[in-house]
């Protein structure tokens, strides 16, 4: 992005050396022709007269050079500003390409309200996730909060025509009536909803005092910022949920399979020892074939809850599919992790007298890091616990036997165990 911002300048300077060139040009061709002029005069006409032709001639090239070099500098100027006006929409599109979370967003607005105007009071109020209520995202950093009292999107002016409002007097008969009885006295505003794909998200306010009115120009920013700002922050919650959505499994909210593989794999890089446990609800079946599938899944959502609640926030509880289950403990073994397991089963029994879910137990197989630390094979080791303690009559938890389980052979040494016998490669 700074390439885009380096070719803009560099397209601003040709530009500048374009118009002196053609200044420098056309001054060069009136005083060459004056020049030219004078010598035809010089040559061709008696000595008394020569001096008044001179005279003449000079004195008409002047207010022609003059002329032409003001036309110049007129058009110089409106270039300048005509570039300055243009940079802001494609500088502010720039920053907000550069960031990803949406709190950075409402840092570039706040910085671009300053580029706007350095004394005009603005604040950018954006819905929460529910688009019930408005929260002031940020304000102009020097200037601040011209202090709109909206609670929620719907109460604004300009999020329900969906289009800029500007307000020239607070005090008259068609001003958003929110605008009246400011401490600083009538003022005059200008609000830009802040939208994506339709969607209302927000909206952008600037207000002052009627002494100083908005100008165009910064009207005009405003509605750019209010455009830009909508956008950016409806792509970086879309990104947002739809990296939620890869990651999580929708009928618990816990984290799915992929993302369990995701944390195992990076626990592996890492020294750090943990505990995995694998969990699987006992006689499910029974229980969807007796109460139906809809209790069957308020069963597994009662699961999900337990484990949340019994897990501390860097532990990691994944739904692998169907009834099963896995949380990881990082910092603990196997004895640690059965002491949470004692803690889930009791609080699953306690959350099923109140839930409306019929009564049910879970299994469950622990392993750690200190019986193998390649991560197939832990979870081989918790799997085969987590059998045992089913036909061991279920409702219970037995801890991994490495012993018990064949380590994974990687694959490269089983393919080129026996050596290559090149007799019979020949034959
Ligand atoms: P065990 O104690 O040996 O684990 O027996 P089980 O009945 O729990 O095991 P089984 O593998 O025979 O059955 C698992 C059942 O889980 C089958 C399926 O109906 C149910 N199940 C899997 N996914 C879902 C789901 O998303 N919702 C509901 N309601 N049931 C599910
Ligand atoms: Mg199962
Ligand atoms: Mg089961």
């Amino acid at each position: 992005r700074r390439g885009a911002a380096t070719t803009m300048t560099t397209a601003f300077e040709k530009r500048d050396a374009q118009i002196w060139l053609k200044l420098a040009v056309i001054s060069f061709l009136a005083v060459a022709a004056s020049i030219a002029l004078g010598a035809y005069a010089l040559s061709h006409v008696t000595v008394g007269s020569r001096t008044s032709i001179v005279i003449c001639l000079l004195a008409g090239s002047v207010p022609v050079t003059v002329l032409l070099l003001a036309r110049s500098i007129a058009c110089t100027l409106r270039a300048l500003t005509g570039e300055a006006r243009n940079a802001f929409p494609a500088e502010l599109a720039d920053a907000l390409e550069m960031v990803d979370a949406e709190q950075d967003v409402h840092e570039v607005v706040a910085r671009a309200m300053q580029c706007i105007a350095a004394d005009l009071p603005m604040e950018m109020l954006v819905a929460d996730s529910s688009r019930a209520h408005l929260e002031r995202a940020c304000v102009h950093p020097v200037a601040g909060s011209p202090g709109c009292t909206v609670e929620s999107p719907y109460g604004c002016a300009a999020v329900r025509r969906g289009a800029p409002v500007a307000f020239a007097d607070s005090e008259a008969l068609n001003a958003c009536p929110r605008l009246r009885g400011r401490p600083e006295g009538p003022v005059c505003a200008v609000c830009v909803p802040v939208s994506f794909m339709g969607r209302s998200l927000g909206v952008v306010h600037a207000a002052r005092p009627l002494s100083q009115p908005i100008a165009a120009q910064e009207a005009a920013r405003l509605t750019t910022l209010g455009m830009q700002a909508g956008s950016r922050i409806g792509i970086v919650r879309a990104f947002r949920r739809t990296q939620t959505e890869a990651s999580t499994d929708a009928l618990t909210g816990l984290a799915n399979r992929r993302m369990l593989d995701a944390r195992l794999h990076d626990l592996t890089k890492s020294p750090q020892r943990y505990a995995f446990v694998l969990a699987d609800l006992d006689h499910f079946k029974s229980l969807n074939d007796n109460h139906g599938h809809e209790a069957g899944d308020r069963a597994l959502r009662v699961f999900g809850e337990v484990l949340q609640r019994c897990l501390r926030d860097t532990d990691l509880a994944a739904r692998c599919g169907g009834e099963e289950f896995a949380f990881v403990i990082p910092e603990a073994d196997a004895a640690r992790a059965a002491e949470v397991v004692e803690r889930v089963r009791a609080e699953l029994a306690q959350s099923l007298l109140r839930a409306n879910v019929p009564h049910y137990t879970a299994s469950f197989g622990i392993a750690d890091t200190d019986m193998t630390r390649d991560p197939a094979h832990l979870q081989r080791v918790a799997d085969d616990a987590l059998y045992r303690a089913k036909e061991q009559g279920r409702n219970r938890a037995c801890l991994g036997d490495p012993q018990r389980v064949a380590p994974t052979v990687p694959r490269r040494a089983t393919e080129h165990n026996a050596k290559i016998d090149l007799r019979m490669l020949a034959a």
